[in-house]
Parts: C-alpha cells; structure tokens; sequence
C-alpha cells in the first residue's frame, strides 16, 4: 500500500476519519445518558454499528484493503448507506447528528477518493454516487421530523455534498497537478534512460573505434617499423653507391659491401668472391664476414670450388634451408638455417657471388631485393673499374709490344730512384737498341719490323718479370730495363743473359728467319754513377759506346764512354 503510505494526506485524514468515529460513539454514549432522543436499544446498535465500523476500517487498513479497491469501494459505500439511514433517523438538533455528518462527510471523502485509486475520471463519477445516500437520508428523515427541521436538514445535507463535492474537485484538480508532475519526471526519466541508452551505445561504439583505432596503431607502428628499415636500407644501399661510384678499387668496394649488409641485415656472415681476371685481378678476390672465425677459415678453402658449381649454374639466386644449407663443409656446426647463394652476372656469364646465413629461417621472407640492389651497383662499379683499369693500362702501355710506354716508366722511374735512395739500396739501368734495325724494315718490311721489335720487347718484359724489375719501350727500337735492388755485378748477369736471349732468338716472318742482335749500355747507381737524374742518359751513352764499337756489345758504364764522342 505503498500510494497510501507516501501520501500524507491521506494518511492523516484516515487518522482524523478514526478520531471522528471515536466522537460519533463518544455522541451516541452521551445521547444514551443525557440526551435519549431515541430509544437507547436503537441508540445501542448505533453504538456498535460506529464501533463496528471502526475496528472494520482499522482491520482493514493494517490489512491493507484485502488488496482490492472494489472491496474497499464496496464497503465505504455500505458505510456511507449506513451512516445516512442513522443520520436520517437522529434527532435533527442533536450533536450526534452534526458528527455523523462530519462522518459522512469523511467517508464521502474517502468513498471517492481512495475508492478510485486517486484516478480523476473515477472520482468525477463516484462523486455522483453520493446522491444516492443523501437521497436516503433526506427520504428517511421526511418520515421522522417536522417540515421546517427537514428543510434546514436537507439544505445541511445539500451542503454537505456540495463540500464534498469541492475537495473532491480540490483534490482532483492537486493530483492532475500531481500525475502532470508525476508524468513530466517519468518522460524525463524516460528521455534520459533513452539518452542513457544511446550514451551507452555511442560507448560502445567509441570502444569499438578505439580498439580500431588500437588495432590501427599497432598497424602503424608495424608499417612504421617496416619504412624505418626500407629507410635504412635505402640509405645504406645509397653511401655504398657513393662510395662504389668514388673509386676504382674494387676490393675496397667487397669490404664496404659486406661491412653494410652486416650492418643493416645482421646476418651470421656474408661472404663475396669475384673471380680472377674479372677487372684485371690475377686471382680471385674474396671477403668474408663473420663472427665464427673458424667458419671464415673453412669458407676461404671451400669458396672457390662453391663459385664453380654457381658458375656452372644459371646464374639465379637462390635460397636454401635446413639440411640444403649444411650439405655444406663450412658451415660445420655453425646454427644456419637459411642461406641465400646470389651470383653476379655480366654479359651472361657469371662472376662472382654473394653468400649470406642467418640462424632465423625467415630471414629471407621479404626477398632478396635489397641484396639485388647492391649487386647491381655492384655490377656497375666493376665495369666502370674495367673499363678505367682497361684506359690506364692502354695509356700506360705502348700499342705495339704491349710493354709500358716511355711517359709511364717516366713515373715508375722516379718513384723507384727516390725508393732506392730513401732504402739506400743500389738500381740498375739498361738501354738496349736493336741493331741495324733499318735494314729489317728495308729487307722484309715493317711488317717483320714490329715483329723484331714485338720479339725484343717481351724479352725485356720476360727479365723484368724475372727480376722484379719494369721495361718500358723508350724509343722506336730502343728499350729500358730497371732492376731496382740491383748492383751492377748482378744486374750485369741479368743482362747478359737477356742479351744471350735476344741473339739466340731468331724472328719467323714468312718462313725466314731473321736474326736479331742488341747493343746494350749498363749503369748502376750508386756504384757506377751516384746522380740518378743522368742514370739513363749514362746507360745511352754506353749503348752508343756499343754502336760505334762494333754493335752486338754490352758495355758497361764506365769513364771511357765519354772520351769516345
Ligand atoms: P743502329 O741502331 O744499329 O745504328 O742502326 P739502325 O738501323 O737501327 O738505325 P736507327 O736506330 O737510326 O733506326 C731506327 C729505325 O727504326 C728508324 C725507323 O724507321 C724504325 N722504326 C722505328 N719505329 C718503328 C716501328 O714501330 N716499326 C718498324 N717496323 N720500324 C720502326
Ligand atoms: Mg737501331
Ligand atoms: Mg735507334
């Protein structure tokens, strides 16, 4: 009975409802002793019927109204039918009848209000039900008293109603108020549930976005981390490019190669090997990197014949895992797993190759593009460095014999003499002159000409090779031969001995033999001539000493050569 509870009017009016009962008996008690207007049996069971009355609405209030509206409707309007037949009998002038009436009036009340559950529309039509107890009363008490107290009865009676008739309209009119509040705060309660609601899914959704948004992020980081390495990359292959673009030393280029792909990749090793005679190397050039140094040990043994089978190969890259990749003597018990075999090709042939291991199986995942890249930069610094090294061999060496030309001795010469000066360390020097040389030409043409010339050549070539010396063509059919570390006792027998070659060597042209014959001036510095700027001049003059003694000689610096001019 919650709606009663809260409602303290009505509670209170059920109090002073009670308080009214108690007067109503309290008057029928009195009327009994004093004022006996009627007979005290029928005043008596007025008595109990106000007592009766009494315990029924408290019963039934503490059992809140056996929960049902209709009973309690049906029972205030007994009660108010009850009260108006006693109303209707009491002695018009008494003080019973102005409590009953007051009675009356509360249970009216009550009758309407509570009866109707405090609904507006209910109340409106209960309030006509009251006509029908006052018509009772007002009938019953035509019966009982004169005309005029009847009259003044039912104008009190009018009167009565018309109260009730008024607090029941009051309290209709409150409680429209009341409900118009009462549904005003439920649509506002309901405007904020659904505001709640969607505050609720817009959380939802927020949360969704922002695991998105989370989800996104890790997404970026990774791609972040992914354009962080392609930069590095990126980089590293640009400073490799500049410096492969930077120089002609190619060996340099394998280390700064390596060194970079160990710096960016982290592999277990990365090993490169070009072949020899690739950019006039005359073996192959190979560098390993490495933290196993016995793995660099067994790989310099074995790469040599890993690059034969990859030159006999395609030419592709490849990959290899696992059991592929220990088939291999030098990895031994090394932890690789993954090894990539790049070859370098040029002009379809192979000749080189690049080997990189890593313990972790996917290294090679996302491709072999960055090693590719720096292959092919690779590529291009070695046939920039051919192609340098093939424009200063050609400039540096005479067409003819192939033996250096007089401008590079000039500089090979002077670094020598300042060696063998700073060393304190003796040099020889021999001019050599082909004899009668004009007479070749004139007798079985130039052409067997530059075949003498070609012959005479490579014997100072083949005795400079011998004796860690250098030959340059001076002349037409003039030669010089530098024997650094070469006294002249030793150098002495050096060039006896190519003089002996030379004479012993005929030239064939065109099935004629042609015998060649050289004169030869000897100096050496310091013991023969301490000035090394006339070193050359001094064998010359030995040389013509030679000519005009004969031809065919080997005359060794020595004063007379002067007097002789
Ligand atoms: P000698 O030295 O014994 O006094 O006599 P020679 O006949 O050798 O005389 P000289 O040194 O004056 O002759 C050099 C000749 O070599 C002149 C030139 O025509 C010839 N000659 C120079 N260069 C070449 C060349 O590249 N090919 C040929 N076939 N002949 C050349
Ligand atoms: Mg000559
Ligand atoms: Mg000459």
């Amino acid at each position: 009975m919650s709606k009663f509870n809260s409602d303290n009017f009505i509670e209170n009016y059920s109090f002073y409802h009670k308080v009214i009962y108690v007067f109503a008996i309290l008057s029928v008690v009195l009327n009994i002793f004093i004022q006996k207007d009627l007979p005290t049996n029928t005043l008596i069971v007025i008595c109990l019927i106000l007592a009766f009355f009494l315990v029924a609405d408290s019963i039934m209030y503490y059992l809140e109204y056996f929960g049902s509206y209709t009973f309690f409707t049906m029972f205030r309007y007994v009660e108010l039918l009850v009260f108006s037949v006693i109303q209707g009998l009491v002695d018009k002038s008494s003080i019973l009848l102005a409590v009953l009436l007051i009675l009356v009036a509360f249970v009216a009340v009550e009758f309407v209000l509570q009866g109707s559950d405090y609904d507006v529309n209910s109340m409106h039509q209960k309030k006509y039900a009251l006509i029908l107890p006052m018509f009772l009363s007002i009938v019953i008490a035509y019966d009982q008293t004169s005309e005029a107290a009847w009259f003044t009865y039912f104008v009190m009676e009018f009167m009565l109603f018309m109260v009730v008739y008024i607090i029941v309209n009051w309290f209709a009119k409150l409680h429209s108020v009341h409900i118009k509040q009462v549904n005003d705060m439920s649509l506002e309660m309901s405007q904020v549930e659904t505001n709640n609601a969607k505050l609720l899914e817009y959380q939802e959704r927020v949360k969704t976005i922002n695991e998105q948004i989370n989800y996104q992020k890790f997404e970026l980081a990774h791609a972040n981390k992914v354009l962080e390495q392609v930069n590095i990359e990126v980089n590293s292959q640009t400073d490799v490019m500049r410096y492969m673009t930077s120089t002609f030393d190619i060996l340099k280029c394998i280390n700064v190669l390596t060194d970079a792909i160990m710096e960016v990749k982290n592999p277990k090793f990365c090993a490169i090997y070009v072949d020899k005679n690739v950019y006039m190397n005359a073996l192959g050039s190979c560098i390993i990197k490495t933290n196993y140094s016995s793995m660099q040990r067994r790989l310099k043994k074995e790469i040599e014949s890993i690059f034969e089978s990859v030159s006999s190969g395609k030419g592709n890259p490849e990959i290899l895992y696992d059991d592929e990749v220990k088939q291999f003597k030098f990895i031994g018990d090394a932890n690789i797993n993954a090894m990539s075999v790049m070859p370098f090709v040029d002009n379809n042939k192979v000749y080189g190759m690049m080997l990189v291991g890593s313990d972790d199986k996917e290294f090679f995942s996302n491709g072999l593009g960055y090693y590719e890249n720096c292959i092919v930069e690779f590529n291009v610094a070695v046939n920039r460095t051919k192609l340098y090294l093939k424009m200063q061999d050609m400039a540096r060496k005479d067409g003819l014999t192939g033996i250096y030309n007089r401008i590079y001795f000039n500089e090979l010469f002077e670094k020598a003499l300042s060696d063998a000066k700073r060393r304190k360390k003796p040099i020889s020097v021999a001019l050599f002159d082909i004899d009668k040389f004009k007479n070749v030409n004139d007798t079985y043409g130039h052409i067997a000409g530059d075949k003498v010339i070609q012959m005479v050549a490579s014997m100072g070539q083949k005795y400079a090779d011998m004796y860690s010396g250098f030959t340059c063509r001076y002349g037409g059919e003039e030669f010089l031969l530098v024997l650094p570390d070469y006294d002249e006792e030793k150098a002495l027998a050096v060039v006896e001995e190519l003089h002996n070659e030379i004479k012993s060597t005929p030239v064939t042209y065109n099935d004629i033999e042609i015998s060649v014959n050289v004169c030869i001036g000897l100096t050496s510095y310091p013991s023969l001539c301490d000035d090394t700027k006339i070193l050359v001049s001094r064998a010359d003059k030995a040389m013509y000493y030679g000519k005009k003694n004969g031809r065919g000689r080997l005359i060794v610096d020595n004063p007379s050569i002067d007097y002789e001019e």
